[in-house]
């Protein structure tokens, strides 16, 4: 269950300097030092800063216990206090080939910058296919980004699903001692309001804006047996969109493999999932239940209208506009 970070927050290299300097000062410094080092270390309870009673008129907690997070359920401040003493870093992934970086990059980025994990320090990964059309992006304090090329695939669905071995590879060889908490997330959206440390967790997965209120039945999960995505009629909790997906490091390489295993698993029977690599992410967050949901407040279609219960939007879709950006339809 949700509630705690991880232990490691505190990167293990940075408490080893830490006490080895305490050794060298003296007895009250080091006693000093070790009653602050406690205080970081204790774990934050769910109900210290979770209210799901806030929130009656919609789902705010799983069967398996996990906080679904709507605005007004969450104490920010409390939050904010324990993440400022963990100085915690969070990555992003962003991925934008052909006419998506022209498309809809510096509006994800230049938001991305105002209203991502504000007061924190985040590093965007930016993957492109064409680093020269990289827009200019000015970034506040607290916040960088790296660039990297990568191959384009000619088929949308391939570019979409290659993605989870991309942030797999990306994860091995530096994100994981780059970043405590890593989100990874489309590009065809902005940020409309913050996105904060309460979307934090350990494996979080986020409500899919037209499917909140609908039974499992009716979810476009993959029905067919022969894929690995299948999940049968009967079964289910929730239609998750892979728009937005995060949680430590070490899990979010866990959701990305066992994703691309289950692609690579299709491409070999000759099968494609029906929502490609949504499909994987809802099969493996069936199997791997997420310790934190978002409420679809954090992914919010304007399409939809805007329902009594959405009362901040803290990311929306750009309008769907396949035919100008998409190389195959
Ligand atoms: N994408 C891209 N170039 C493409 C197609 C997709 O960069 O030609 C990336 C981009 O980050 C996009 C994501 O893959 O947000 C998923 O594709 P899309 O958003 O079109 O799928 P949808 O959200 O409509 O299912
Ligand atoms: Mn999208």
């Amino acid at each position: 269950m949700d509630a705690s970070p991880p232990s490691y927050a505190d990167s293990p290299e940075g408490s080893f300097l830490w006490i080895y300097h305490s050794k060298i000062h003296n007895y009250q410094e080091e006693e000093d030092i070790d009653k602050e080092k406690e205080n970081n270390e204790e774990e934050l309870q769910l109900s210290d800063w979770f209210n799901p009673q806030k929130r009656p008129e919609v789902v705010t907690v799983t069967e398996w216990k996990a906080p679904v997070v709507w605005e007004g359920t969450y104490n920010r401040a409390i939050l904010e206090n324990y993440y400022a003493k963990q100085k915690i870093t969070v990555g992003l992934t962003v991925f934008a080939t052909g006419r998506y970086i022209e498309h809809y990059l510096e509006e994800f980025l230049t938001s991305a910058n105002r209203y991502f994990m504000v007061g924190h320090k985040v590093i965007f990964y930016i993957m492109v296919d064409d680093v020269s059309r990289m827009p200019l992006i000015e970034l506040g304090p607290l916040r960088s980004f790296k660039v990297f090329e990568i191959k384009s695939q000619k088929r949308w669905q391939d570019i979409s699903m290659m993605r989870m071995k991309t942030i797999g590879d990306h994860i091995v060889a530096h994100i994981q001692h780059e970043v405590d908490f890593l989100f990874c997330m489309d590009v065809d959206q902005v940020f409309q309001d913050s996105f904060g440390v309460e979307t934090l967790g350990q494996s979080v997965a986020q409500l899919q804006a037209w499917w909140y209120k609908a039974d499992h039945d009716e979810f476009t999960y993959e029905r067919r047996k022969e894929s690995a995505a299948y999940i049968p009629f009967g079964q289910g909790d929730f239609y998750y969109h892979a728009a937005i997906f995060g949680g430590t490091p070490i899990q979010v390489l866990n959701i990305t493999r066992e994703c691309f295993k289950g692609i690579l698993q299709d491409k070999g029977n000759d099968i494609e999932a029906e929502w490609h690599d949504e499909s994987h992410l809802n099969k493996y967050f069936l199997l791997n239940k997420p310790t934190k949901i978002l409420s679809p407040e954090y992914c919010w279609d304007y399409h939809i209208g805007l329902p009594s219960e959405i009362k901040i939007v803290k990311i929306s879709w750009q309008t769907k506009e396949y035919n100008l950006v998409r190389n195959n339809v």
